[in-house]
């Protein structure tokens, strides 16, 4: 007998329970729920270049996410399962053996997982079960966009300005208290590890924090950053640092796997606007967000072109590409020869982390001055940075090669100049180059 009471709740870069939709419906109609997370093997292939698309940092990072999702979903009485294989796949089989005719998961945004998505739904379909999408993933939720996504701007201060006519941020989801489970099974922490192979990859104690996965961390990092050190009042001028946990607010890597949402985040910052203080820095903060959301909206808007050579135009740029390895290699093990370029690169390699202003002068390094095809160093990024996602990456790094959105500026950084201004004394040159 098929059960339309039971529910498979499908985890993917929403590692968390607070303000997640689909646990949260979930509960509210009663349903008893199967929590999976799926180790996606394409995920973790060896890219052209010879380097995993999924870096150690990273796999660490997502299975100590996954690990604390874990017990978060026992407390409330669930017990998460974790499997191997595509999830186009995995979840219809279980679907089946479970008699599930309703499966709950949060839409991505980027081209490959909404191809899984409908690949997914075209074979739930045939087994007469659905799979029903919320937005979780944005600031503002795709549906309050004053515009439809094929009229988003393609320049970001246009579409900043018309969000921010009629800002609408909806409310969070609380956290559920209680929800029936079908499954008890329970699998231990080291053999959430054997699965993803992890290798507890060594981190180098000049990293600017030692990020560990999971949504109780990322709250105790909005804790130490917004309450107990009050860094965010000075944000804005703190941003462009290179040294440390302090110069900003360190978010991306749980906001990527989805173990905070940016709502949350967003209501910590009008909490600490309405009892510390509400000045240009606590404003900062929400405007990357929206450039968060901005990228989220420009994959969804250009999906599978914003990985094409010549980006969402077709802009044409004589990029060398990959008969040009040498060079590549170089830039990535941090020795081109440019003392910031390296100091840049080796702390990615040694890290898997890297200030936004690094990100910038490495990219365009690696675009006008090596002249190299970008997606080079984006499939780098990928694999290497602990906060990879995908929106965010691709839609930088296309922004920075001039094939992405706003192609009007010049996005040429001067190394020398910007070395000079942010690293005047040398002191971040010396961390990396001199240990
Ligand atoms: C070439 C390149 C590649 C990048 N790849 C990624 C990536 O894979 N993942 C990622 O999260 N960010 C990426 N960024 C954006 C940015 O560098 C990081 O989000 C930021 O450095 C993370 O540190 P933080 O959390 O302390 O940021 P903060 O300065 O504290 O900012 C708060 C949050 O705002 C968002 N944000 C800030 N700047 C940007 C931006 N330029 N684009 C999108 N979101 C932004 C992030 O979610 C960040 O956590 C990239 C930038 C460049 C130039």
């Amino acid at each position: 007998m098929e059960n339309n009471t039971n529910a498979l709740i499908w985890f993917r870069n929403d590692l968390r329970i607070t303000d997640h939709e689909p646990l949260f419906t979930a509960e509210k109609l009663g349903l008893c729920a199967l929590p999976v997370y799926i180790i996606d093997p394409r995920e973790y292939e060896i890219t052209p270049l010879g380097f995993p698309k999924t870096g150690e940092f990273r796999k660490q990072f997502i299975a100590e996410s996954v690990i604390d999702l874990q017990n978060s979903l026992r407390a409330i009485g669930l017990e998460l399962q974790i499997y191997r294989g595509n999830p186009e796949e995995v979840i219809p089989e279980l679907a089946a053996k479970y008699h599930i005719k309703t499966v709950f998961a949060h839409a991505e945004n980027a081209w490959n997982e909404q191809q899984i998505e409908s690949k997914l739904r075209h074979q739930l379909a045939s087994q007469n079960a659905s799979l029903h999408l919320f937005h979780g993933a944005t600031l503002l939720h795709p549906n309050d966009l004053p515009f439809e996504i094929n009229e988003l701007p393609d320049i970001f201060t246009n579409f900043r300005k018309l969000v921010e006519k009629k800002f609408i941020v909806r409310e969070t989801f609380k956290k559920p208290k209680e929800i029936k489970g079908m499954i008890t099974e329970r699998i231990s922490a080291d053999a959430i590890h054997q699965l993803f192979s992890t290798t507890q990859p060594i981190i180098d104690n000049r990293a600017v924090l030692k990020f560990i996965g999971g949504e109780n961390e990322a709250h105790e990092r909005v804790e130490t950053y917004f309450w107990k050190q009050d860094l965010l009042q000075v944000y804005k001028e703190t941003r462009n640092g290179l040294i440390g946990a302090d110069y900003s607010s360190k978010f991306s890597p749980w906001l990527a796997v989805g173990a905070i949402s940016p709502r949350t985040i967003f209501e910590e910052v009008k909490k600490y606007e309405a009892e510390r203080v509400s000045n240009q820095s606590t404003y900062w903060l929400v405007f990357e967000l929206l450039w968060r959301d901005y990228f989220q909206f420009v994959m969804m808007k250009f999906g599978r072109k914003l990985f094409l050579k010549y980006g969402i135009r077709g802009a044409k740029t004589d990029k060398k590409g990959s008969n040009y390895l040498r060079a590549f290699e170089k830039w990535a093990n941090g020795y081109s020869g440019n003392s910031f370029i390296d100091a840049n690169m080796l702390e990615l390699k040694l890290t898997g982390f890297m200030s936004n202003l690094g990100r910038q002068n490495v990219a365009s390094f690696l675009v006008n001055d090596l002249q190299l095809d970008w997606r080079m160093g984006a499939m780098y990024f990928e694999s290497q940075l602990i906060d990879y996602d995908v929106c965010s990456n691709w839609g930088n790094w296309a922004y920075i090669a001039g094939v992405g959105n706003d192609p009007r500026e010049n996005r040429y950084f001067n190394i020398q100049k910007q070395a000079e201004m942010y690293d005047a004394q040398g002191l971040y040159q010396k961390l990396w180059l001199e240990f």
